[in-house]
């Protein structure tokens, strides 16, 4: 496994070096016989002890933002601090699905920069004789955000966007079009799918396409200003996004994100009633928001989350 690993980490800084973006060293790794914190399918991480704390922020700002919103097109009214009480509910449902802090502690103290998982030892096992192509295809994008953080860049938005980015150039040099990412191997907690389905459309997808859009040359993905452009893009679409919602919400995309935004709707059963709207509230900690709607007319949120429930759940 080590030496696999190595020669590949080699391999993909020399592209990197011929393109003219050096790196200081050759990044340092470990190999874990355990599953990502991320999941099963994830076969490496960069440990990078601040990530996802920028993206939180930006986060709250568009629940404060938003959140008012989306009750009252439902004719309802919800203060701030029922927003910010809601918000650390949703933050502790995505925080769990990101893997707990105990581990993520463990990864840190290794000291390394990035920790191999056994899902790419699966991946070698289902694909024998791919070895090779598929650590490239891995580390290609890996070792980019590895030189994001040489940079001190690598908290951007758009950072999962041009890792992908530089993968797919890494490709065309030797003349390999077709991508595999590792996705073959099943998780068995449902709301995992949830989760990737939303963060790999978000962060990978609609980060590399905005990349695309922007970089003519490799070397632009590095440019400040243009980075600045692509960061702002990747804003405006989670605003139109967080917007939007959940004004058009009845489709089954919209489904899904509604799934991993409320996390009410994880405890509330199928009946939808007004009393178990309330438990659920309570359940996730969410005592404030319950309080609140508890005075008002619930009929159409009532009816949106019945939506939601057959769009989760078609019984
Ligand atoms: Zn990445």
């Amino acid at each position: 496994m080590e030496e696999v690993i190595q020669a590949s980490i080699i391999r993909v800084v020399d592209f990197y070096k011929e393109l003219g973006i050096s790196i200081d060293r050759y990044p340092s790794f470990t190999y874990l016989d355990e599953y990502s914190p991320h999941g099963k399918p994830f076969g490496a991480l960069v440990i990078n002890k601040s990530w996802g704390e920028d993206l939180e922020i930006y986060l709250k700002s568009l629940f404060l933002k938003y959140m008012p919103q989306w009750y009252q097109r439902l004719g309802l009214e919800i203060s701030k601090e029922a927003v910010e009480e809601y918000f650390e509910a949703f933050s502790r449902k995505i925080g769990s699905l990101r893997g707990d802090e105990e581990t993520g502690k463990r990864l840190l103290e290794l000291g390394k920069d990035i920790v191999y998982f056994k899902g790419l030892k699966e991946f070698f096992n289902e694909n024998p004789g791919k070895e090779d192509y598929l650590i490239d295809c891995l580390n290609s994008h890996e070792l980019w955000h590895c030189v994001e953080m040489q940079l001190g860049i690598l908290n951007d938005f758009i950072s999962e966007g041009t890792a992908d980015y530089l993968r797919e150039e890494f490709y065309k040099s030797i003349k390999h079009v077709d991508i595999i990412v590792p996705s073959t191997i099943k998780d068995n907690d449902p709301r995992r799918e949830y989760f990737d389905k939303i963060v790999l459309r978000l962060l990978y997808r609609t980060g590399y396409r905005i990349v695309r859009r922007h970089a003519k040359y490799i070397h632009d993905v590095l440019d400040s200003e243009k980075r600045i452009l692509m960061e702002e893009e990747f804003k405006r679409y989670m605003d139109q996004l967080a917007s939007d919602f959940p004004t058009k919400l009845y489709c089954k995309k919209r489904g899904l994100l509604s799934r991993l935004i409320f996390p009410e709707l994880d405890i509330l059963d199928q009946r939808r009633s007004k009393q178990n709207l309330a438990t659920a509230l309570t359940q996730t900690g969410a005592v404030l928001l319950a309080k609140e709607l508890n005075s008002q007319k619930l009929s159409k949120l009532l009816e949106y989350h019945r939506r939601i429930g057959y769009i989760i759940n078609p019984s």
